[in-house]
């Protein structure tokens, strides 16, 4: 493949990324929303986009099923406990967009400092089980991880655990199922990731793309 290869999920990630592709002069040809193609072409015959799923952007970039994505720092940050570093990726820009945070949530009617003062063993419902391990074990708290794939605000509802671990934008989500935040855990934003391969390998093509997108980003 002499062109590039861009992975980007769905959603937040991809509808902030196109100004900067657009900065880059890049602009992509069909809508992911209502598309079924997992391919997205652009103007330049170089440049594709192969739509993955938010997590799977740095295993793509990693392995080189992508030149380069963008993923959160979410999914960066919890990738790199569970496998001791960042393997092959090189992260050159913090692009500042998707922003929200790793938090702490829990039912409005349960006294988290409380339990934490007691030294309770607290179940704690995430996708986030490695960045959820780190924090309470930084803390010296006691927890039972259950990992989950979705929806984690269900989880104190009904009983399956006292806390969640999950990302908080406006809090909204959590205030339309009575959660409260009771602790932050990091700030996240979306960060561009490059294949340190392809990084060497198509210097020519990727240099001025990285560049185009620092010079877009807005602080
Ligand atoms: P997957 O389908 O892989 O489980 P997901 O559907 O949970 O992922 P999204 O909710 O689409 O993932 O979020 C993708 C990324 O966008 C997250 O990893 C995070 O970095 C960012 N993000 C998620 N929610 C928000 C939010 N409310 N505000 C800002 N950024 C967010
Ligand atoms: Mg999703």
């Amino acid at each position: 493949m002499t062109g590039l290869t861009l992975a980007l999920s769905k959603g937040r990630i991809f509808e902030e990324t196109l100004p900067l592709l657009r900065a880059a002069g890049i602009e992509v040809l069909e809508d992911p929303e209502t598309s079924r193609k997992l391919i997205l072409p652009t103007n330049h015959d170089g440049v594709r986009i192969v739509m993955v799923r938010a997590s799977d952007v740095p295993t793509y970039v990693q392995y080189g099923g992508a030149d380069l994505g963008v993923a959160g720092r979410d999914v960066l940050h919890e990738q790199a406990l569970a496998q001791g570093g960042s393997h092959g990726l090189y992260q050159p820009l913090d692009l500042k967009i998707a922003r929200c945070r790793v938090s702490v949530a829990t039912r409005a009617d349960f006294d988290y400092a409380a339990a934490v003062k007691q030294g309770s063993r607290i179940r704690v419902a995430t996708k986030y089980t490695e960045i959820a391990r780190q924090h309470f074990a930084d803390k010296g708290v006691h927890v039972d991880l259950i990992k989950l794939y979705g929806s984690m605000e269900l989880a104190p509802l009904t009983g399956l655990a006292e806390a969640i671990v999950d990302l908080v934008s406006t809090g909204g989500t959590l205030r339309a199922n009575k959660l409260v935040e009771v602790e932050q855990i990091m700030d996240i934003s979306s960060r561009l990731v490059v294949n340190q391969a392809a990084l060497k390998l198509k210097r020519d093509l990727l240099r001025p793309l990285i560049d185009a997108f620092a010079s877009a980003i807005q602080p």
